[in-house]
């Protein structure tokens, strides 16, 4: 059974190879992208919408990972949540979105204020064999962008019992608390039993 991560963003493949090693292809290096529309209304449906599509596409002898993550600001009515990836707009890049929120922040005089990442790891083998996990990771965030390591809105984003942002600490601190890696590690069990199948 193949694992397949049901992603092309580079920073979601890194953290997984990391997390899962060789066991893990990227959807990207199987086939050509094509647009899947994420239209649901929570973490976990866009996580199952994104590990469908990819599943249909690739059929039996696969195992499908993807995951649906994002960053919420309780204080901004919990934005931008699952709208994370495309909160500057549909062809946003990640530092439009990170510079759209640290003007949200700003706007409001907010230099610092708590926040928190979720991650929805969907795991399809079949039709009939869907499940969904998730990760929290908490910390603040605040009105300035440092450090070059992580992305999207890592050098926003300072982990609670740090003093720094996860674009100052890097993949070896992240790897340790992430919502992704929490998220995964009740995604592991599912992978197992999949696995099993005959
Ligand atoms: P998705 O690919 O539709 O799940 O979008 C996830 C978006 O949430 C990314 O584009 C980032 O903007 C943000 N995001 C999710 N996880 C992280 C993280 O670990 N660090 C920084 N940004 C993240």
């Amino acid at each position: 059974m193949q694992l397949v991560l049901a992603s092309g963003n580079s920073g979601k493949i890194r953290e997984f190879k990391q997390l899962l090693g060789d066991k893990i292809v990227a959807f990207s290096e199987l086939m050509e992208s094509f647009e899947i529309v994420e239209d649901g209304d929570s973490f976990s449906e866009n996580a199952l919408i994104k590990a469908r599509a990819i599943y249909e596409r690739l059929g039996e002898g696969f195992i499908v990972i993807s995951d649906d993550s994002g960053i919420s600001v309780p204080l901004l009515g919990y934005i931008p949540g699952i709208y994370s990836a495309r909160y500057a707009g549909v062809n946003a890049t990640a530092k439009d979105n990170l510079y759209k929120l640290i003007e949200a922040l700003k706007e409001r005089g907010i230099k610092q204020t708590p926040a928190h990442y979720t991650a929805a790891i969907a795991v399809v083998g079949n039709k009939q064999m869907e499940y969904v996990v998730h990760g929290w990771m908490y910390g603040d965030v605040i009105d300035k962008a440092i450090g070059d390591k992580g992305f999207g809105y890592d050098p926003m984003f300072i982990p609670e019992g740090y003093d720094k942002t996860l674009a100052e600490l890097g993949d070896e601190v992240k790897i340790d608390m992430s919502h992704r890696t929490k998220a995964l590690e009740l995604a592991e069990p599912i992978i197992q039993m999949l696995q099993r199948r005959q």
